[in-house]
């Protein structure tokens, strides 16, 4: 690394309006970022699809797999207790990391798409019926669309969708004319998985809990790179996957306020959810186990923990701030790639967007603007990133993305753009 780029990470990452020594990507805690990819060193610009795992994650799994695994809630013997314990105080450090009121509100599920599937098969089959109202946005994630869908397919609920302006923001104007008396369920994502957009969750909630509806948020993309206090925002239900957070695939958390949990019925039914079982009835536990049938991720429960711990110890202002300051760095950057068009940038929030940028570039596919910077080892997002209808309202077939994490640096950005001039120059 030269001098000059030295400093320029030091002033772009320079932590000063939230404290603390000057904030440095910590590339090497993350043993994958050293393998070359195409002979070239690796450059992860998808932490939005996937984030890459600290050896403290990994290390947290293996040693609990070494020397604590056993079934969880079961066991009378020594490893049982252990890994119960272990389990359950996982439970309680995501809890404390998201601000809950209490672990009672935290499920364990496969990820954000079995949470807010099991809000809209629970929740929603026993609280929205016909002619009642689910609003999302033209934002979301098909994960936090088709869930919507098949509970209208099964309860005559209708789905209503709040526009976004040509700048990526969301319309809180027209969101506001389209709540009323029938809104049940405003669900919405805290952060665009396309566009970086971050949306105003606590307004949002208080126009929802004036008209009595509930709201629920899928923090996918925000819990891994902003300080979330579920309970400050203001939402009912909050969503998130452990392994965009730095944690393992194969777990994630639906938070839920105690009160709504208390009244939801199970999602699922088998082992772990019930107090006793006979072929007459069946006595159901309280929440979350409620909500946990069958055995459950219990190694990942361990590094997800890990995970929060070492967001928590890096400083989730500090993490927004580097990768803000990334994207404000890459934005210029992309201005001087000929043909090279920003999507959904702009407008007056541009200093809220969390670090995703989407782009196309004039006469090239994203797909080839991917494949060419894989051949130099720079692992891009292309397609249209699991929100078709978002690409319909940007006029767009699909775009190529880019998206930080806590690991990355000015010299990733410099090499992305390198790259884009090499994609420039393959295509003519
Ligand atoms: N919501 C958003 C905003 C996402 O970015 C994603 C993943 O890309 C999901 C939901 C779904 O997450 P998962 O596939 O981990 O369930």
């Amino acid at each position: 690394m030269q001098a000059s780029e030295t400093s320029k990470t030091r002033e772009l990452s320079g932590t000063a309006a939230v404290g603390g020594p000057p904030y440095r990507a910590p590339r090497e805690e993350f043993p994958i970022l050293s393998r070359p990819v195409n002979g070239r060193p690796l450059v992860w610009l998808d932490t939005a699809a996937t984030a890459q795992k600290p050896r403290r994650v990994l290390d947290a799994m293996r040693s609990f797999s070494e020397t604590r695994y056993a079934n969880v809630h079961r066991g009378v013997h020594t490893l049982g207790y252990a890994a119960t314990q272990a389990y359950e105080e996982a439970r309680l450090r995501v809890a404390q990391f998201i601000g809950a009121s209490g672990a009672d509100e935290v499920i364990f599920v496969r990820g954000a798409t079995e949470a807010i599937n099991l809000v809209a098969a629970s929740f929603g089959r026993s609280f929205i019926s016909s002619g009642d109202e689910i609003i999302v946005t033209e934002l979301e994630h098909h994960s936090n669309i088709v869930p919507w869908q098949l509970l209208r397919e099964s309860t005559g609920a209708v789905l209503k969708v709040a526009p976004i302006a040509d700048d990526g923001t969301l319309d809180l104007v027209q969101l506001e004319a389209m709540l009323g008396s029938r809104t049940r369920l405003v669900a919405v994502t805290h952060v665009s998985n396309v566009l970086g957009t971050v949306l105003p969750i606590a307004t949002i909630a208080r126009m929802a809990h004036a008209v009595g509806a509930h709201l629920l948020v899928d923090g996918c993309q925000a819990v891994p790179h902003r300080f979330v206090d579920v309970q400050a925002i203001g939402a009912d239900f909050y969503a998130f996957s452990a392994h965009k957070m730095y944690g393992p695939t194969g777990i994630g958390v639906l938070w839920g306020r105690r009160e709504l949990l208390a009244a939801m019925p199970p999602y699922q039914g088998g082992g772990e959810m019930i107090a006793s079982v006979t072929f007459e009835q069946t006595t159901l536990k309280h929440p979350p186990h409620r909500f946990e049938a069958g055995t459950p991720p219990i190694i990942e429960a361990n590094g997800l923990a890990a995970a929060c711990d070492y967001l928590t110890d890096l400083g989730l202002a500090r993490i927004c701030g580097h990768e803000a300051a990334l994207r404000a760095y890459a934005l210029e950057g992309l201005a001087t790639v000929p043909g090279l068009r920003v999507i959904g940038a702009g407008g007056n929030h541009e200093d809220g967007r969390a670090g995703i940028i989407s782009f196309t570039m004039d006469g090239v596919h994203p797909h080839d603007v991917a494949t060419v910077l894989d051949g130099s080892g720079i692992a891009i997002r292309a397609g249209h990133h699991c929100a078709q209808p978002l690409m319909q309202r940007l006029s767009v077939p699909a775009t190529a993305r880019v998206s930080f994490g806590l690991y990355n640096t000015t010299e990733d950005v410099d090499a992305l753009v390198a790259g884009l001039g090499e994609v420039g120059e393959v295509f003519g």
